[in-house]
């Protein structure tokens, strides 16, 4: 600016610098208004030097060559980070870019950047524009508060306060994001903490507290890397992983589980205990609800399962209906689910699957309520009648399970747990993979324990024996390549002892 204000001094107002006027006539007639003109230019110049000096952002000016010099009011606080700027090759060669740029478009741009000191990071605004004479003028205002605030802002919107986690609302924002699209090998997962209200009624909120933080760290030191975690809930977990197999996302599981059992170890009171359901698509047209739906279905069964919830004691009170009456034999339950795991192991499969076996070991004859004690428990061969209302118990137990939030997942697994491989079991003659392979698994172990423990119509046989039958029906009554994985790898991996309380 000051380039455009040559002089105030009087000397200056020669002839030769006022064409065509006499001095005397241009003293007469303009002096006066010349002399306001110089003094409001005068004060013009004083305030933009004052306003330079007041404004915080720094002023670079570059001439055509590409030389850039501060522009600032003199005594001017200088900014030691400023200062390193200016030095810094890189930075200043990005803005020469942008000072090309704004000579080609003739219009003002924005760029930002950022500065690192150690470990804090600065944040730089520069607007560069067209000045006169071909110079271009350069802005830059230090933004780091401004964007400091707007980092903690949107931290506060997306983050929950408690577990510092992404919270519910960013969890369904970023899922909404995938709705419809294509994605391969996309997992969504819930987890959700076992019994916590009860430690929050016996051992106060902070402690139910500290348990949702321990959780939140477990699932953040396990999953955070791969995808990201959220706290979708009170005491519930949602994570995302994207491009990680079905075997990859069982063995994060996994290490979560050791992970808890670690944290358990040095804990005598307050235990973590956890369910998880997940579900995972390979690749397709992505439905978020009805894989919310999915993993929220597998979470729940998982908890039936767990000691320490809720829903347990209602699976425990179901149970003790059925012991008390007799319908199974004590530690029928356990050991099937026992050898049930056993074979999921030996098959691999999801968790998810060894979920549905165990409870469909538990529960595959819960319609029995429904069969007269008089045929359940006859010590002698049923007659044809009588064999027809007992092949009813499937359907009824069908029923109960569908009626019963808890069960209602495996009702289907239930109506079919008397399949035969072949065809000729009942109640619908369902043969090969069209049978369930809960049911093909539950029908193998079922029969090799009913068969090793006494019944009330014949006394238990030995487990050689009880072997012997499965590998006959192989094919037949048994799918014949699990009734292999039974006998290789299950039946071979039980120990002496218990093959002894089997009956030998
Ligand atoms: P379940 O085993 O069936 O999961 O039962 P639960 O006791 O964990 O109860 P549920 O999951 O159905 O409900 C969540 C409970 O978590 C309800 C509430 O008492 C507790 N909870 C929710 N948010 C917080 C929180 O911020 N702090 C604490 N301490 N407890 C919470
Ligand atoms: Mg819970």
């Amino acid at each position: 600016m000051k380039e455009l204000y040559v002089s105030k001094s009087k000397k200056e107002f020669t002839k030769e610098s006022i064409i065509g006027l006499g001095e005397a006539s241009f003293r007469k007639n303009y002096y006066s208004e010349l002399q306001e003109r110089l003094q409001e230019l005068e004060r013009i110049n004083t305030r933009a030097n004052a306003l330079i000096a007041t404004i915080p952002d720094f002023l670079l000016v570059c001439g055509e060559t590409d030389e850039m010099r501060i522009f600032s009011a003199a005594g001017k606080r200088r900014n030691l980070i400023i200062d390193q700027i200016l030095e810094d090759a890189v930075i200043m060669d990005e803005l020469r870019k942008v000072v090309h740029e704004v000579r080609d478009v003739k219009k003002m741009i924005s760029y930002d950047f950022t500065y690192r000191v150690e470990d804090t990071i600065y944040y730089f605004e520069a607007r560069v524009n067209l000045s006169e004479y071909n110079e271009i003028l350069i802005i830059i205002r230090d933004i780091t508060e401004r964007m400091k605030m707007e980092l903690r802002l949107r931290e506060m919107a997306e983050q929950d306060g408690l577990t510092k986690l992404f919270n519910r609302n960013y969890f369904m924002e970023k899922l909404d994001r995938f709705e419809g699209k294509e994605i391969e090998e996309l997992t969504l997962m819930l987890i959700d903490i076992d019994g916590l209200k009860l430690v929050n009624d016996t051992l106060g909120h902070l402690c139910g507290d500290s348990i949702i933080i321990g959780v939140a760290n477990i699932l953040n030191s396990i999953f955070g890397d791969f995808g990201f975690v959220s706290r979708v809930g009170g005491d519930e977990f949602g994570i995302v992983l994207i491009g990680h197999s079905q075997d990859e996302v069982e063995r994060l599981l996994e290490n979560m589980t050791k992970k808890i059992d670690e944290h358990n170890e040095h804990r005598d009171l307050i235990k973590i205990s956890v369910s998880s359901g997940y579900s995972f698509q390979k690749k397709g047209r992505i439905r978020t609800n009805s894989m919310f739906q999915e993993a929220d279905n597998n979470m729940y069964q998982n908890k039936l399962l767990k000691e320490t919830s809720n829903r347990n004691s209602l699976v425990k009170a179901l149970m003790k209906t059925l012991e008390v009456k007799d319908y199974i034999t004590e530690g029928h339950a356990d050991r099937l689910e026992e050898l049930s795991l056993e074979m999921a192991k030996a098959l691999k499969l999801p968790q998810h699957q060894v979920d549905r076996i165990k409870l469909l070991a538990m529960f595959h004859d819960i319609g029995k309520v429904g069969i007269p004690d008089s045929i359940l428990l006859k010590p002698s061969r049923l007659t044809s009648e009588e064999w027809l209302i007992m092949k009813s118990h499937s359907g009824i137990g069908k029923r109960i399970a569908e009626v019963s939030p808890e069960l209602r997942d495996i009702s289907n697994l239930i109506y079919h747990h008397h399949e035969r491989f072949d065809g000729t079991g009942y109640p619908l003659g369902l043969s090969g993979h069209d049978i369930p392979i809960e049911c093909r698994i539950l029908s193998i172990v079922d029969t090799f324990d009913a068969m090793t423990n006494d019944r009330p119509y014949r006394k238990a046989q030995s487990s050689e024996d009880a072997v012997a039958e499965i590998i006959r029906y192989s094919g037949t009554q048994f799918d014949s390549y699990l009734a292999d994985v039974f006998v290789s790898q299950v039946y071979g991996s039980i120990k002496p002892e218990k093959k002894e309380e089997q009956g030998e």
